[in-house]
């Protein structure tokens, strides 16, 4: 079983208002004029690198990986069908 991803530190997240170039965008509170990003270094990136793991999107291994659990069970579900 996967362990959650632990929780991503921002060191000295501030108003989306008041971020800088090279500050990550990602959204940790409040909304509107008072939305508070993480604002961790970026590098040239939107979000920070810990940021940018959490919001990757499904790897082709990931989408494999759940078509072998269907697979499997369709061939479970066919078998306990069988007479
Ligand atoms: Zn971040």
């Amino acid at each position: 079983m996967a362990h959650p991803a632990p929780p991503v530190v921002s060191a000295a997240p501030r108003l989306w208002l008041t971020r800088k170039p090279g500050e990550c965008a990602f959204p940790i509170g409040g909304e509107g004029a008072t939305l508070i990003s993480c604002c961790n270094p970026s590098a040239r990136q939107t979000y920070c690198p810990a940021h940018r793991r959490l919001i990757r999107a499904p790897t082709e291994t990931g989408e494999r990986f759940v078509r072998g659990v269907l697979d499997w069970l369709n061939r479970q579900s066919a078998r306990d069908a069988a007479p």
